[in-house]
């Protein structure tokens, strides 16, 4: 596969349950560990006093207090936990569970293994997705690097003859999506609204950089490379005539993150919106980017809690299926 190392790196740190139960044992150990994200050296900014103070943590509450004032700060606050009646264990359990999985989990395993109500570990579920995006990151590719594939594909199947065009007797069931892969590293993927020239140049344009080479199959829209070819060299791959390979020439890398999303969400959802699919997107790019980090997964999802802007920013976006 494209993008194994050749000399033997280091491997993900495991993390296992034993580990969690270790590190989060109750909710106070889980507030703690939020705080100190946030206020790594214990103190903070108090609004009332206008200086950085020492706060303690306020026992019948779930919140810091200033330590000459009484004023109180929150750590949950703009974070995914905010207001939740649900216990921090069970958020960073689930957060734990959709960690450990390499191809993803459903609501209902959460359900299963937290004790929530299905609704609750629904919403746990799309509110945790919402913080693994990683769509500000670096554009893929440049002078030197091992190239750039780029593909569509159609969420519930890919239908060879009917490439580009609506589904006009399920047109809500696929969605088209359109994936970046940088070979030996990250991956973008994109729920749009179809797979025209505009669509797919746009997102080519903004996500590679001038300078790389281009890997593509034979779908016309590609076409319009030929136009750019002071900024890309494009090689393209016959799939119509049923090649799949030549030399370097492929797109397997993408085709098997295709085949990994659609594993992962065979048999979860009979539809999926397009909001949804995206988040959906977006969790299975930000596992499949960090697969050759030593750090624990776990880490990298806890990590993101304290995006607290991405969270506020994104929280209206998801249609609920009840
Ligand atoms: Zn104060």
């Amino acid at each position: 596969m494209e993008g194994k190392p050749m000399n033997r790196k280091p491997k993900m740190t495991r993390y296992t349950k034993k580990h969690f139960d270790f590190q989060f044992p109750d909710d106070a150990t889980c507030l703690e560990w939020l705080f100190r994200r946030f206020y790594p050296d214990g103190t903070v900014f108090c609004d009332k006093c206008q200086k950085q103070t020492k706060h303690h943590r306020v026992v019948s509450r779930p919140s810091y207090s200033c330590d000459y004032c009484g004023h109180h700060v929150h750590p949950t606050a703009d974070t995914i936990f905010h207001k939740s009646p649900t216990p921090l264990t069970t958020w960073f359990y689930a957060i734990y569970l959709m960690a450990s999985t390499r191809c993803g989990i459903s609501a209902k395993q959460i359900e299963r293994e937290t004790g929530v109500t299905y609704k609750t570990a629904w919403r746990m579920f799309k509110q945790i997705r919402m913080m693994l995006d990683d769509e500000n990151g670096a554009p893929f590719g440049g002078k030197g690097t091992k190239g750039v594939e780029i593909d569509e594909t159609y969420i519930g199947g890919r239908r060879r003859g009917l490439r580009g065009r609506v589904n006009l007797e399920f047109p809500d069931k696929k969605t088209p999506v359109v994936g970046v892969v940088e070979r030996g590293g990250s991956v973008r993927a994109y729920a749009t609204l179809d797979t025209k020239k505009d669509t797919i140049m746009g997102i080519i344009k903004e996500r590679v950089l001038p300078q790389s080479t281009v890997f593509t199959d034979d779908y016309c829209v590609y076409d319009d490379l030929k136009h750019h070819r002071n900024e890309y060299t494009h090689h393209r791959i016959n799939h119509s005539q049923k090649v799949y390979v030549v030399g370097n020439i492929h797109t397997n890398t993408i085709e098997g993150f295709w085949s990994l999303v659609k594993n992962g969400l065979r048999g979860v959802y009979h539809s999926v919106g397009k909001p949804y699919l995206q988040s959906y997107l977006n969790e299975y790019s930000f596992r499949y980017n960090r697969r050759f980090d030593v750090q624990p997964m776990f880490t990298s999802f806890l990590n993101q809690i304290t995006k607290r802007d991405a969270v506020v920013r994104s929280a209206p976006a998801v249609q609920e299926p009840f």
